[in-house]
């Protein structure tokens, strides 16, 4: 489960190559203005004498996807994780692992999407459904001393069709289909 701050192990390719692991972690949000010289600080290394020239996430901690990638990428996972809050990460990154997430224009998770599609965290989808039903007042019109014989589970299952669920620490998550 996802619920670290997203990170990144930002390192010398061609410190790398040479058999020398050179770099250091950082937080995603700040993958941006790392550069060279932060990347060689503590090495010994002289990154303009040794012909460095590139620096690559040969590590990350945090996030939804496992591939390495450059900073610039970290940079923007570090923009959405500042977006969404702590609280609503590690939702964000079940709905982006799940696969079935909306991309923005500019290849990132939407925000937007996914705000509308997350319905929050549950025990389990019979729980939120029981919670939606009491919400939208389906059994209204059911005399109260009858409305506990009346069984939801079936029901449940049919507006589970419209919904998906991400396993999440004690529940899951539910997500709209859209
Ligand atoms: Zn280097």
């Amino acid at each position: 489960m996802t619920t670290a701050a997203p990170a990144v192990w930002i390192g010398c390719l061609h410190c790398y190559n040479s058999g020398r692991l050179v770099g250091h972690w950082w937080p995603a949000t700040e993958a941006g203005d790392v550069d060279l010289q932060a990347v060689h600080r503590g090495s010994g290394d002289d990154p303009v004498a040794e012909g460095c020239e590139e620096i690559w996430c040969l590590d990350i901690e945090g996030m939804p996807v496992t591939r390495e990638m450059d900073p610039a990428e970290a940079a923007r996972w570090g923009d959405l994780y500042t977006e969404v809050g702590p609280e609503m990460w590690p939702a964000l990154c079940a709905w982006v692992r799940s696969g079935d997430y909306i991309e923005g224009g500019d290849g990132m998770p939407s925000v937007a999407d996914f705000t509308e599609a997350f319905a929050g965290h549950w025990s389990s989808f019979q729980d939120y459904a029981l919670e939606l039903a009491d919400g939208i007042g389906l059994l209204d019109g059911v005399p109260e001393d009858l409305q506990c014989y009346v069984d939801l589970t079936r029901w449940a299952r049919d507006v589970e069709a419209d919904y998906s669920t991400v396993d999440a620490p004690g529940g899951v998550y539910v997500f709209r289909n859209m």
